[in-house]
């Protein structure tokens, strides 16, 4: 999907002239020439940056900048404000109204185009975080887009810049929005990356006597780093240089004389992007956890019993190994519930998944197969060790009794388990468990507590 630019100037000639160049791009853009028009457009149709004129009769750029940043509905989409060159003070005025980026005229093609391409991909991210909070309703979601607990941790950067006076200088600046870590040596830098946490990389393009683009290649290539920007500082007309350090896959670039409220702003725009995508990696790990986890015991649930015996089944078939199953069912459960409560009957399932855990092996799979009824499954295990296995989790369960906290009592439980295995001729995973689920039920029938194997 192309990304979608809204223009505003209230100058038809700097309208054409962006217009012109963001289409070369192959941007899809929009123009308005008032700020009416602007916020206007904003809150009806999609919008992924805002490239926006400062001086404008009516409302002129800040306060445009100001209504969408406080507008619920607005306030996500970056905005990069176009500044005259010679007023420094319009940077500080377009970073309180609340401006992600600065462009100033007249406007070069380069920075235009990587700026607005950094601020697409930013705006990438956070839709998709808000997207998945939406459908999820989920409140858990919607701290990770504002931060842990609504609070952004200040962020981690690391600078490596072998001039001793642009470092003090760029350590300074950044002091009230960083921590910072300041190296002059890249290949001990490119440890330091590896090893900490940074959320972002400066890197000075003038280096003495070192290809600073070979660090930031081998920081792209770094397992451990491959996801950290960079942003390069560099002199002006480097021109080339940018362009191939944004082919390497650096984030952003500024150019000296560094303007510090600019490298405020990009620095700032570099951690949220990184800590958007960070959020992302761990929102879509927590959603494939939940998935595959049963909330009350924490042990997997019958999801992923369901999948996962199906790979254990037929890995066993191909290499002949042995593979054995056992269902395992509380034995009167619902005398518990009737009893001491459903909270306690939660505690009784809880402290039983406990039990589970502690006796089988790591390369068991214990489940949740659903009420109070559990799975194990022992890969490489055959019907007379699974019975001791059994066995012996029986006897966990009925040696010591179960404290209930809540009741403030404790209370004897057993369970009834029924074992099969592979070698018995079931064909299929689905049999296997059926097996062993008519020997749970002979189990059952048989007076309880106890494990039954299911014949051959
Ligand atoms: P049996 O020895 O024949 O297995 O008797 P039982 O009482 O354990 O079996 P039954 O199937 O009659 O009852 C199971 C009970 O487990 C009924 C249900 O309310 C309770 N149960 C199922 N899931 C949960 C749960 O998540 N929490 C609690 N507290 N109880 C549950
Ligand atoms: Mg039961
Ligand atoms: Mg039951």
């Amino acid at each position: 999907m192309t990304a979608r630019i809204l223009v505003v100037d209230d100058i038809p000639a700097n309208l054409k002239l962006l217009e012109a160049r963001l289409l070369a791009e192959y941007f899809d853009v929009l123009t308005a020439d008032d700020g009416y028009k602007a916020l206007s457009i904003c809150e009806n149709t999609s919008v992924d940056v805002i490239l926006l004129d400062v001086m404008m009769p009516g409302i002129d750029g800040f306060e445009v900048c100001e209504r969408l940043k406080t507008n619920p509905r607005t306030a996500h989409i970056p905005v990069v404000m176009v500044t005259a060159l010679d007023q420094p003070s319009d940077r500080v005025r377009g970073l309180k109204a609340g401006a992600d980026d600065f462009l100033t005229k007249p406007v070069n093609d380069l920075q235009l185009i990587s700026r607005v391409k950094s601020l697409v991909r930013l705006k990438t991210l956070s839709d998709e975080l808000r997207m998945r909070a939406d459908t999820a309703h989920n409140i858990v979601l919607e701290d990770m887009l504002k931060g842990v607990d609504g609070r952004e941790e200040v962020g981690q950067v690391l600078l490596v810049d072998s001039r001793a006076s642009s470092q003090e200088r760029i350590v300074r600046t950044l002091k009230p929005v960083a921590r910072v870590t300041a190296m002059s040596d890249p290949q001990a830098a490119l440890f330091e990356a590896a090893e900490n946490p940074f959320d972002l990389v400066i890197v000075n393009a003038a280096i003495d006597e070192y290809d600073p683009l070979r660090l930031c290649s081998q920081l792209r290539s770094l397992e451990r780093t491959r996801f950290l920007p960079m942003l390069l500082v560099t002199e002006l007309g480097a021109d080339e240089v940018v362009v191939r350090a944004l082919d390497l896959g650096v984030n952003d670039y500024i150019v000296r004389p560094i303007d510090p409220n600019e490298l405020v702003a990009r620095t700032l725009t570099q951690i949220k992007r990184k800590r958007y995508n960070d959020r992302l990696r761990m929102s879509l790990r927590q959603t494939i956890e939940l998935a595959v986890t049963d909330a009350l015991t924490g042990l997997h649930n019958r999801r992923y019993l369901d999948n996962h015996l199906k790979v254990l089944f037929n890995r066993a078939s191909a290499r002949s190994r042995p593979l054995s199953v056992c269902i395992t069912d509380i034995d009167r459960f619902k005398a518990v519930n009737d009893t001491y409560g459903h909270d306690a009957g939660d505690e009784v399932l809880r402290e039983f998944a406990a039990r589970i855990r502690s006796t089988v092996r790591g390369a068991d799979l214990a489940c949740r197969y659903g009420g109070e009824e559990f799975v194990l499954v022992m890969p490489d295990t055959d019907a007379v060790s699974a019975a001791s296995i059994a066995e012996r989790l029986r006897d966990t369960i009925e040696r010591s009794p179960f404290q209930l906290k809540a009741a403030g009592v404790a209370i004897n439980i057993t369970a009834s388990l029924g074992i099969s295995s592979n070698i018995m001729g079931a064909e299929t995973p689905e049999q296997l468990l059926k097996q062993a689920d008519r020997a749970l039920y002979e189990a059952k029938n048989a007076g309880r507590n106890r494990v039954v194997a299911a014949a051959a």
